[in-house]
Protein backbone atom coordinates (compact mmCIF):
# COMPACT_ATOMS: atom_id res chain seq x y z
CA UNK A 1 0.00 0.00 0.00
CA UNK A 2 0.91 3.63 -1.13
CA UNK A 3 0.78 6.60 0.90
CA UNK A 4 -1.37 8.67 -1.73
CA UNK A 5 -2.98 11.76 -0.61
CA UNK A 6 -5.54 12.26 -3.96
CA UNK A 7 -5.70 10.81 -7.43
CA UNK A 8 -4.69 13.98 -9.02
CA UNK A 9 -1.49 13.68 -7.39
CA UNK A 10 1.65 11.40 -7.69
CA UNK A 11 2.07 8.46 -5.04
CA UNK A 12 4.58 8.82 -1.89
CA UNK A 13 6.94 5.97 -3.62
CA UNK A 14 6.38 3.30 -0.52
CA UNK A 15 10.39 3.24 -0.07
CA UNK A 16 10.18 6.91 0.66
CA UNK A 17 7.55 6.89 2.32
CA UNK A 18 8.78 4.43 4.60
CA UNK A 19 12.29 5.56 5.13
CA UNK A 20 10.55 9.40 5.64
CA UNK A 21 8.12 8.49 8.53
CA UNK A 22 10.90 5.92 10.16
CA UNK A 23 13.06 8.63 10.95
CA UNK A 24 10.42 11.60 12.20
CA UNK A 25 9.80 12.28 15.60
CA UNK A 26 6.00 12.89 16.09
CA UNK A 27 5.80 14.22 19.34
CA UNK A 28 7.94 17.16 19.03
CA UNK A 29 7.48 20.80 20.04
CA UNK A 30 3.98 22.54 18.98
CA UNK A 31 4.58 25.96 17.68
CA UNK A 32 3.76 28.49 20.05
CA UNK A 33 2.68 31.12 17.54
CA UNK A 34 0.74 28.64 16.12
CA UNK A 35 -0.32 26.29 18.31
CA UNK A 36 -3.93 25.07 15.86
CA UNK A 37 -0.88 23.45 13.77
CA UNK A 38 -0.13 20.57 15.75
CA UNK A 39 3.56 19.11 16.87
CA UNK A 40 6.60 19.47 14.96
CA UNK A 41 7.93 16.16 13.82
CA UNK A 42 12.03 17.04 13.68
CA UNK A 43 13.77 15.13 11.11
CA UNK A 44 15.97 12.27 12.71
CA UNK A 45 18.00 12.26 9.71
CA UNK A 46 20.81 14.05 7.40
CA UNK A 47 20.66 17.45 7.15
CA UNK A 48 22.73 20.24 4.67
CA UNK A 49 24.87 22.90 6.00
CA UNK A 50 21.63 25.52 6.47
CA UNK A 51 19.65 23.09 8.72
CA UNK A 52 17.17 21.30 6.02
CA UNK A 53 16.23 17.44 5.94
CA UNK A 54 17.70 15.91 3.26
CA UNK A 55 16.69 12.53 1.94
CA UNK A 56 18.52 10.00 -0.49
CA UNK A 57 16.58 9.62 -3.63
CA UNK A 58 17.69 7.68 -6.51
CA UNK A 59 21.38 7.66 -5.19
CA UNK A 60 20.85 11.80 -5.02
CA UNK A 61 20.44 13.87 -1.76
CA UNK A 62 17.37 16.31 -2.17
CA UNK A 63 15.63 18.45 0.42
CA UNK A 64 12.56 16.45 2.18
CA UNK A 65 10.32 19.31 1.80
CA UNK A 66 11.43 19.88 -1.74
CA UNK A 67 10.58 15.95 -2.77
CA UNK A 68 7.57 15.56 -0.50
CA UNK A 69 5.68 18.78 -1.33
CA UNK A 70 3.65 17.99 -4.92
CA UNK A 71 3.22 14.67 -3.54
CA UNK A 72 1.21 15.52 -0.62
CA UNK A 73 0.30 19.60 -1.86
CA UNK A 74 0.17 19.49 -5.07
CA UNK A 75 2.25 21.30 -7.49
CA UNK A 76 4.82 24.31 -5.85
CA UNK A 77 3.38 27.25 -8.46
CA UNK A 78 6.23 28.67 -11.11
CA UNK A 79 8.74 30.39 -8.85
CA UNK A 80 7.16 29.88 -5.62
CA UNK A 81 9.50 28.17 -2.93
CA UNK A 82 8.53 25.93 0.08
CA UNK A 83 8.85 27.36 3.35
CA UNK A 84 7.69 25.95 7.20
CA UNK A 85 4.91 27.68 8.89
CA UNK A 86 6.36 26.78 11.77
CA UNK A 87 9.04 28.78 11.82
CA UNK A 88 8.10 32.02 12.82
CA UNK A 89 10.55 35.06 10.71
CA UNK A 90 10.70 37.34 14.19
CA UNK A 91 10.29 35.08 16.80
CA UNK A 92 13.17 32.94 15.62
CA UNK A 93 16.09 34.24 15.23
CA UNK A 94 18.57 31.34 14.84
CA UNK A 95 19.81 31.67 11.05
CA UNK A 96 21.00 28.07 9.99
CA UNK A 97 20.43 26.67 13.40
CA UNK A 98 16.87 27.32 13.31
CA UNK A 99 14.96 23.75 14.66
CA UNK A 100 12.08 24.02 11.94
CA UNK A 101 13.95 24.04 8.87
CA UNK A 102 14.35 20.13 9.54
CA UNK A 103 10.69 19.89 10.32
CA UNK A 104 9.08 17.20 8.42
CA UNK A 105 5.54 17.71 9.21
CA UNK A 106 3.76 18.18 5.91
CA UNK A 107 0.66 19.95 7.55
CA UNK A 108 3.85 22.61 8.40
CA UNK A 109 4.96 23.34 4.94
CA UNK A 110 3.85 26.11 2.94
CA UNK A 111 4.72 27.09 -0.86
CA UNK A 112 5.30 31.20 -0.99
CA UNK A 113 6.45 33.35 -3.61
CA UNK A 114 9.16 34.36 -1.59
CA UNK A 115 8.70 38.02 -2.20
CA UNK A 116 7.34 38.65 1.28
CA UNK A 117 8.16 37.16 4.27
CA UNK A 118 4.91 35.11 4.77
CA UNK A 119 1.19 34.74 3.32
CA UNK A 120 -0.59 35.16 6.53
CA UNK A 121 1.04 38.84 6.87
CA UNK A 122 -1.02 41.62 6.15
CA UNK A 123 1.24 42.97 3.95
CA UNK A 124 -0.42 44.31 0.08
CA UNK A 125 1.14 41.42 -1.43
CA UNK A 126 0.05 38.58 1.20
CA UNK A 127 -3.44 40.31 1.18
CA UNK A 128 -3.60 40.24 -2.68
CA UNK A 129 -2.24 36.14 -2.80
CA UNK A 130 -4.67 35.22 -0.62
CA UNK A 131 -7.88 36.07 -2.69
CA UNK A 132 -6.24 33.12 -5.25
CA UNK A 133 -4.67 31.30 -2.77
CA UNK A 134 -5.44 29.34 0.31
CA UNK A 135 -2.79 30.65 3.44
CA UNK A 136 -0.53 27.16 2.80
CA UNK A 137 -0.25 28.88 -1.08
CA UNK A 138 -2.60 25.95 -2.71
CA UNK A 139 -4.58 27.54 -5.69
CA UNK A 140 -7.82 28.48 -4.63
CA UNK A 141 -10.35 27.21 -7.91
CA UNK A 142 -11.34 24.92 -10.31
CA UNK A 143 -11.51 21.42 -8.45
CA UNK A 144 -9.72 22.07 -5.28
CA UNK A 145 -11.84 25.11 -3.95
CA UNK A 146 -14.92 24.23 -1.87
CA UNK A 147 -17.67 26.39 -0.97
CA UNK A 148 -19.33 25.49 2.26
CA UNK A 149 -22.74 25.56 2.24
CA UNK A 150 -23.42 25.36 6.17
CA UNK A 151 -20.74 28.68 6.00
CA UNK A 152 -22.07 31.19 3.06
CA UNK A 153 -18.56 32.88 1.70
CA UNK A 154 -16.55 31.07 3.57
CA UNK A 155 -13.82 29.22 1.12
CA UNK A 156 -12.47 26.27 2.06
CA UNK A 157 -9.16 24.28 0.61
CA UNK A 158 -10.28 20.36 -0.31
CA UNK A 159 -5.73 20.36 -0.40
CA UNK A 160 -5.39 21.55 2.78
CA UNK A 161 -8.17 19.18 4.11
CA UNK A 162 -6.74 16.07 2.63
CA UNK A 163 -3.00 17.06 4.70
CA UNK A 164 -5.07 17.60 7.45
CA UNK A 165 -6.76 13.84 7.04
CA UNK A 166 -3.14 12.93 5.64
CA UNK A 167 -1.11 14.14 8.59
CA UNK A 168 -3.89 12.02 11.16
CA UNK A 169 -3.45 8.84 9.20
CA UNK A 170 0.72 8.89 9.08
CA UNK A 171 0.44 9.38 13.10
CA UNK A 172 -2.21 6.79 13.61
CA UNK A 173 -0.50 4.42 11.30
CA UNK A 174 3.12 5.82 13.86
CA UNK A 175 1.06 4.95 16.65
CA UNK A 176 0.04 1.47 15.89
CA UNK A 177 3.57 0.76 14.57
CA UNK A 178 2.24 -0.48 11.30
CA UNK A 179 4.54 1.96 9.03
CA UNK A 180 5.55 -1.46 7.29
CA UNK A 181 2.12 -0.89 5.60
CA UNK A 182 3.50 1.88 3.23
ZN1 LIG B 1 7.13 22.17 12.20
ZN1 LIG C 1 12.68 28.73 13.18
ZN1 LIG D 1 -4.66 24.80 1.03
Amino acid sequence: MALAVSPDLPVVPPSLGRRWLSRVNMSGPVPEHAPQLGACWPWDGRTNKRGYAVITVAGRPELLHRVLYPTIHGPIPDGWQVDHLCHHHELCQLGDACPHRACANPAHWYATTGRENNLRSGSPTAVNARKTHCWRGHPLNGGNLQMRADRPGHRECRTCRRIRRFVAEAEQMAAMGQMTLL
